[in-house]
């Protein structure tokens, strides 16, 4: 990290009194380089040691100084030899708790001794104590008083101790305060927002005075931190817009025709497009009239039709002679898609080529060519679409479902297939994440978002009920119940993380002990280990309303689509996400039969366990469930861009802050018209030198 030209917080973290090479290896781990990125290492919280506390008032899980005059210490045998001492100042009593002890501490903390003390708080066998505080003899005349600012306690890492931190950033302020860090942020903007100028807040959050609103500072919604994440919000804005730019910067084939395979596709389906799908359908149109490519992001809960638009987008690109390829996480739901594509666009006249991992051989070779040589105008798979070896004749459209498998990295190579002719292609990108729109915003920068906010007609929520495991049988009964009446059901095994093979095995037992409990009942299994001909098959005779019951992994979490199937049932539903059980559960309530899932769960649930499966019971709107989810997982997760990095940030939480979102917006426009040469000293100070977002 550097910030243009000799300043002293560029200076590596080896230029600070005391800091050799051995230390500087160690900071880096916490992605400490410069003096600079020292000022930019945040406390993770701060102690307050400015002031003793009335031993009276103190709860359980304060961290607190008291003053105190020792009544009593005496060493007693439990498990373990404890040194016990207790601790009064005339308002409370308290016990000091060591586990570890020498002869010379036994010898001084004798009755009659004032110290002043610092720890954590607990309850213990006989009212409050503390394990191993800090302390020191407070009757001596020179006993340092207490700390005239807060401590602040610094992220950890393995051989810094805190108070080599303190010093640190104690010497980084000194040298920042000397020096001027440089404020990238222009006065009139900081004016309107109300927030402080950079080196006062760096000042503040570094040693909050005395009096400073713990509880603000605790929560991260002081002025002074606001200010930061301010700051790196926008930051991170500005450089997703400059890729954006970038991308735009590309040309790409205009698909201005006049949509004559559209209108045939639309005259042949059994249904009408809902107002959303039209309406998402033309800003997709506007977009591909361009000559430089669509980056749209289409978000539509589960059910809603986003594949019906993918294919009119497709179907713009080949009137123009181009190719369109549409890529899915899973090798069933690109199965499904391909089908799809076939059943809508083979009586066009238009063949489709699937390509997936598990096609090899002669077979593939041959999908290959004809990918190559622009004989198919469409092509499904997985992944393996942007592997090495696929060539396009004239991709001119890509499309990517389910958005959150895939890192920015994975679209962007996808990016790259099309460069051929010097044109890029289009891309549309379709997720069943509802992503609230301020982080849409914000994590998406470089994409236009288009929302599909409505189901198609005549669907009825899904009723969610939680059922412990031991109530099996009663859930074996409803599904009795429901194949009676001539619906079918899922049951979703439990997803096994280190194994495919054991997964298979637990659900071939499960679907054995299923199919001996319902023996009326047909019962099937798919799962990833099968060929992709036998799951195809399988999941044919169950659309075909040939199986009652099809017991399956995880597999069928996307896409999967069989209307009259009203009831699922989520086994180990406390081991899911949310956003996985909330995509799973949209297998149901697809067709006009009211549908309800089972969330079977082995007890005792943790905390986060519970709520994830109170949050389902209480709503259906896959715009809640995420607005919920990310306020129990963080957006990193949300967005399934922990891997990528992207929006890895120091200071700012997107849940927290969500509030400024809008006026980074704003402010992210005004730098770029009125102070661009601002803008590369913040990116660099904040993400680094554009690694970040991994150009390809
Ligand atoms: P998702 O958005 O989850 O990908 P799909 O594209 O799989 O949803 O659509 C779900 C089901 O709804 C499919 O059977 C599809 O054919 C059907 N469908 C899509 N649009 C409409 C509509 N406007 N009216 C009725 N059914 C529709
Ligand atoms: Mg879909």
């Amino acid at each position: 990290m550097t910030d243009g030209g000799g300043t002293s917080e560029a200076r590596p973290v080896t230029a600070l009194k005391g800091v050799g090479q051995a230390l500087a290896d160690k900071l880096g781990r916490l992605g400490v380089e410069t003096v600079q990125d020292l000022l930019f290492l945040l406390p993770l919280r701060y102690e307050d040691r400015t002031r003793t506390v009335p031993i009276g008032s103190l709860r359980p899980g304060d961290r607190a100084v008291v003053e105190g005059e020792v009544e009593l210490a005496e060493v007693v045998f439990r498990r373990k030899r404890t040194l016990l001492v207790r601790l009064s100042d005339g308002t409370g009593f308290l016990t000091l708790r060591f586990f570890y002890f020498s002869g010379a501490q036994q010898q001084q903390l004798q009755r009659g001794l004032r110290l002043r003390c610092f720890g954590e708080v607990r309850r213990g066998p006989v009212g409050l104590e503390i394990v191993h505080p800090e302390y020191r003899r407070a009757d001596v005349p020179d006993a340092q008083a207490v700390e005239d600012v807060l401590t602040p306690i610094y992220p950890a890492t393995e051989g810094v101790q805190q108070g080599r931190l303190r010093i640190l950033t104690a010497m980084a302020l000194e040298q920042a305060a000397r020096s001027t860090v440089r404020d990238w942020l222009p006065p009139e903007l900081l004016a309107d927002l109300g927030l402080p100028p950079l080196q006062a807040a760096l000042e503040y959050v570094h040693r909050p005075p005395p009096d400073a609103r713990l509880d603000l500072l605790a929560a991260g919604r002081h002025p002074a931190q606001r200010r930061l994440a301010f700051e790196e919000l926008l930051a991170h804005q500005l450089s997703l817009r400059q890729l954006r730019k970038e991308v735009r910067r590309d040309p790409a084939w205009p698909f201005g025709g006049p949509g004559e395979l559209e209108r045939k596709l639309l005259d042949s389906l059994p249904f009408a497009l809902t107002g959303a799908q039209r309406r998402v359908v033309a800003e997709v149109r506007a977009d591909l009239c361009q000559s430089s490519p669509m980056l749209r992001l289409v978000q539509g809960d589960v059910g809603s039709g986003k594949t019906v638009v993918a294919a009119l987008a497709a179907l713009r690109a080949v009137e123009s002679g181009c190719q369109a390829a549409l890529m899915a996480p899973t090798e069933l739901l690109a199965e499904q898609h391909a089908q799809n594509f076939e059943r809508w666009l083979r009586p066009l006249g238009l063949p489709v080529a699937f390509l997936s991992g598990r096609l090899t051989g002669r077979a593939r070779q041959a999908a290959l060519d004809a990918i190559a040589s622009g004989e198919v105008p469409l092509v499904v798979g997985t992944h393996a679409l942007f592997q090495e070896g696929v060539r396009f004749a004239r991709l001119g459209l890509a499309i990517v479902d389910e958005q959150h498998r895939f890192g920015v990295h994975q679209r962007l190579a996808l990016r790259e297939k099309g460069a051929g002719g010097g044109r890029f292609p289009h891309q549309l990108i379709m997720t069943a994440t509802p992503i609230p729109r301020t982080l849409a915003m914000t994590a998406y920068a470089d994409l236009d978002v288009s929302v599909i906010d409505e189901l198609p007609p005549g669907r009825t929520p899904v009723s969610t009920v939680a059922v412990a495991e031991s109530r099996r049988d009663e859930v074996v009964a409803r599904i009795h119940a429901a194949v009676r009446e001539g619906r079918q059901a899922y049951w979703v095994c439990p997803l096994i993380e280190e194994s495919e093979v054991l997964e298979a095995q637990a659900a071939e037992e499960t679907a054995a002990t299923l199919a001996a409990a319902l023996p009326e009942i047909r019962v099937a299994l798919v799962h990833g280990r099968m060929s992709s001909a036998d799951k195809e098959r399988t999941m044919a005779r169950f659309k075909a309303g040939e199986i009652g019951l099809l017991v399956a992994t995880t597999v069928i979490e996307v896409g999967v689509d069989v209307p009259n199937a009203s009831l699922m049932v989520i086994e180990n539903a406390e081991r899911m996400g949310l956003a996985q059980l909330h995509q799973l559960r949209g297998r149901v309530g697809r067709g006009k039969h009211a549908s309800s899932c089972v969330l079977l769960y082995r007890p005792p649930l943790s905390d986060t366990a519970r709520q994830r499966l109170k949050v389902l019971r209480e709503t259906t709107d896959g715009f809640e469930v995420a607005r919920r989810d990310l306020e129990l997982r963080g957006p990193g997760e949300l967005l399934g861009t922990r891997q990528t990095g992207l929006m890895q940030m120091k200071v700012a939480d997107l849940v927290r802050d969500a509030d400024l979102l809008p006026r980074v917006q704003d402010a992210a426009e005004m730098m770029l018209a009125r102070h661009p040469a601002n803008i590369g000293p913040l990116k660099r100070r904040w993400i680094g030198a554009g690694a970040r977002y991994g150009k390809v």
